[in-house]
């Protein structure tokens, strides 16, 4: 057994990180500047995407996004319910009303045919939130094919996605806003960050200006010898950019995109040598279908549960009692109280997300794990089964 507690997740930070931080940190510039503009560009080349702007958060990215849009009060803004509390809240800071919609169990992802159905009762229907759990893209054709049938923008939740190919596409060229996140877990970190990525040029400016108070573009060259005092504002914007500081660290980490990238898909392969002889009680993930690529920012396994003589919240337990930890992506959104009694959604209305929630147990992975840190886990699995399966 691990004497050490393993995290679920923990970010990969190294002298570079530090130095690159420290080195902005001495230059006397934080806020926005040239770092925020060179890690956009950097981001922007990654993707193959003509626009990147950076922000605060990727809760901050979509709420720019579903803004840029037009997306307005009482409108509507279809999603996945099986998503992070940030997907659905951002509907709301608009006035619109998030309408949820069931998964592919098998995937976790946005079921094409449920979206259909939903499309079908909306009244103002004006975006569709795609979400691609864990680093596995959603059936993107089908999505954007209702999307144009229906004239709907479609703003891609892809906290989870650096780097996600879908049938050779990166994610991020595809919908007509991509949303990045950079929080501490995420693929690439900035401690805090998101990134809105775009080809169209009008949504990059109105989302650059709404970041910064809605203040009139390159409104942060004002303290800058190519400044002026000047400004105007066009609209009553919010308080989203990234400060520079936070830019670096990002610069630093996109480098290694690749490299942490490629331990994953590592990660993610031993887990399944090792697993697989446990494929009668628990349910591996699946890799990306024909042309594309997972990021593997998780690794999600479902517990058959008839299989067991405990539940997922006692496998986690067990798991912990032998120093490692868990999650759970996500606790759909239609069984939160905010949900049930705003919009009236019953647990049972969603019915493969809510069977599949209660399946479902998020393993370690990130590029810091050793080998061994994953034997430990395949360990501790089969110790679990041996007590505990039927
Ligand atoms: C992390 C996450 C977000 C929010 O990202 P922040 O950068 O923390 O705002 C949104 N959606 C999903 C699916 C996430 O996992």
């Amino acid at each position: 057994m691990r004497t050490e507690f393993l995290p679920f997740s923990s970010p990969t930070i190294d002298e570079s990180d530090i130095a690159e931080v420290v080195a902005t940190l001495r230059g006397g510039w934080l806020t926005s500047g040239p770092r925020v503009r060179e890690f956009e560009q950097r981001f922007a080349e990654r993707i193959g995407a003509p626009h990147a702007i950076a922000v605060n958060s990727c809760t901050a990215a979509l709420h720019l996004a579903l803004e840029a849009v037009g997306v307005g009060p009482d409108d509507e803004v279809i999603t996945s319910t099986m998503t992070f509390a940030a997907t659905g809240e951002v509907i709301r800071y608009l006035g619109a009303r998030p309408v949820l919609v069931d998964i592919d169990p098998a995937t976790l992802n946005m079921d094409p045919i449920q979206l259909e159905e939903a499309i079908k009762h909306c009244r103002r229907p004006r975006a569709i939130i795609p979400v691609h759990i864990g680093g596995l893209a959603c059936d993107m054709d089908p999505i954007m094919a209702l999307a144009a049938k229906n004239g709907l923008r479609v703003i891609e939740d892809a906290a989870h996605t650096l780097p996600t190919l879908y049938k050779g596409r990166m994610i991020g060229v595809i919908g007509d806003i991509t949303c990045f996140s950079f929080y501490s877990t995420k693929t690439i970190t900035t401690g805090e960050g998101g990134m809105a990525v775009t080809a169209d040029s009008a949504l990059a400016d109105r989302m650059r200006v709404m970041s910064l108070h809605g203040i009139s573009k390159d409104a942060w060259k004002r303290y800058t010898a190519a400044g002026s005092w000047y400004y105007e504002i066009l609209a009553p914007g919010f308080k989203y950019n990234m400060p520079d500081i936070l830019a670096a660290l990002g610069l630093s980490q996109l480098r290694r995109v690749d490299e942490f990238h490629a331990r994953r898909c590592a990660i993610a392969r031993r887990y399944h040598e090792g697993l697989k002889e446990h494929s009668d009680v628990i349910e591996l993930p699946p890799d990306a279908a024909a042309g594309g690529m997972h990021s593997w920012h998780l690794y999600i396994i479902k517990l058959n549960l008839g299989a067991w003589r405990l539940d997922r919240a006692m496998f986690i337990e067990e798991m912990k009692r032998r120093n490692i930890g868990c999650s759970v992506h996500f606790i759909p959104l239609h069984m939160h109280p905010y949900y049930r009694e705003t919009y009236g959604y019953a647990p049972t209305d969603f019915p493969h997300a809510k069977a599949v929630y209660e399946r479902i147990v998020s393993i370690p992975i990130f590029p810091g794990m050793s080998d061994a840190d994953v034997d430990s886990v395949i360990d501790a699995i089969r110790e679990i089964r041996g007590q505990f399966a039927v």
